[in-house]
């Protein structure tokens, strides 16, 4: 990485007004789940806003520690909940992340991401296909499996697919590759995830799908929020949990306390809070309890933005707080994104609570009677 280099900063240059409306009140320390786990000002939105328009102005060189704080972010968009002057930290974190790539100033874990998906089109860099027993045809509902369901948490995948097959959905996975978050969220080129973002349309387009189901909250912000900014996006998207929410669930009881975990993705950035607690409330016997962080207020399990891959121990400390929290009031931590799922049960090797931590698919599939 170049030492003291001064970046063209084309992304940051455009947010230059947004970020002087920054008070640097603080508010934002109160929930920045980054802020939370380092106390380092520098880690928080204002201190991100503050870096961020030094390199705009080309008054603060790209320097590695400038690289690293501006990786210390998830994305989860908590601060700007609080923020009282709304700035739009996310876009601005971004945008620098999207200015240091371009001057070749990365985090070498980041670059991997890129690299990955530029030759194997997922970010794990996995080679091999994945056969999920689903045929590839026509159908008009399709289901986007996502590269973490596929390569890492499978189990998540085939519980889906068995719920929608014990629903008789006429269904049909698509040729997809990488939905292009982890390349945006870590400030790849645009045209990289463009190509990922056709590819996906056009492979949905081509089975003649009308409503594409999303297990995962991260491809669906991407599909729902970022995929119509650059094309036209000819179907429906939804979680399969929304879906589920509209059927008639038939479930065996399950006498235990469930808790819910917002994924960010699919609370702050897409406002989906009802559907999940909607299917939770219709297993039998079973109790939703709330967090007292919960929706709106949900906190981040800390994976999210690149920071899993890039500081895999912080991530592991934000979410353990989070199965902390929820092993003093659930028998059950469930949550609607095999990336959430993941990070929480990671949380949860550090500190060993007794609580269980499952996708919403694999609750509903185990329950479902037939
Ligand atoms: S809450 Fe908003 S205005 Fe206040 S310091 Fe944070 S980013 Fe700046
Ligand atoms: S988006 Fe989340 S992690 Fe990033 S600065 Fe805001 S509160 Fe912190």
């Amino acid at each position: 990485m170049a030492r003291r280099k001064y970046i063209k900063a084309e992304h940051s240059k455009k947010l230059e007004k947004e970020m002087l409306t920054c008070t640097f009140c603080g508010f934002c320390k109160s929930v920045c789940p980054y802020f939370e786990d380092n106390e380092w000002d520098p880690s928080v939105a204002r201190g991100k806003v503050i870096l961020a328009y030094g390199l705009a102005r080309r008054e603060i060189p790209a320097d590695e520690s400038v690289v690293q704080r501006l990786a210390q972010c998830t994305t989860c968009k908590d601060c700007e909940r609080r923020c009282p002057s709304n700035i739009k930290v996310v876009d601005i974190v971004e945008s620098a992340r999207a200015d240091l790539v371009a001057a070749g100033c990365v985090l070498p874990a980041h670059q991997r991401i890129i690299e990955n998906v530029k030759n194997t089109k997922n970010p794990y860099g996995e080679t091999q296909p994945v056969d999920l027993g689903v045929p590839i045809r026509e159908a008009e509902i399709g289901y986007f499996v996502g590269c973490t369901a596929r390569y890492r948490q499978k189990e998540i995948a085939t519980h889906a697919i068995s719920l929608l097959r014990k629903l008789e959905v006429d269904f049909t996975l698509i040729d997809e590759v990488c939905c292009g978050s982890t390349l945006q969220r870590v400030g790849a080129k645009e045209r990289d995830f463009v190509r990922l973002m056709k590819a996906n349309v056009n492979a949905a387009k081509k089975l003649k799908v009308k409503k594409l189901l999303f297990t995962c909250a991260g491809c669906l912000r991407m599909f729902k929020e970022q995929y119509p900014k650059y094309l036209e996006v000819p179907f429906e998207v939804e979680h399969l949990v929304q879906f589920l929410a509209k059927q008639n669930l038939k479930l065996r009881s399950f006498p235990k306390r469930i808790a819910y975990h917002d994924p960010c993705h699919m609370g702050r950035h897409l406002k989906i809070y009802d559907e999940p607690r909607k299917v939770i409330s219709m297993i039998p016997e079973a109790t939703l309890v709330e967090f007292a962080e919960t929706k709106e207020t949900a906190r981040c399990c800390g994976g999210g933005g690149g920071v899993r891959a890039a500081e895999p121990q912080a991530a592991q400390r934000i979410a353990s707080r989070r199965v902390k929290a929820a092993s003093e009031i659930a028998d059950l931590l469930v949550s609607a994104c095999p990336f959430c799922v993941s990070n929480l049960r990671l949380g949860n090797e550090l500190i060993k609570v007794d609580i269980e931590i499952k996708d919403i698919a694999e609750v509903v599939d185990d329950l479902l009677v037939t």
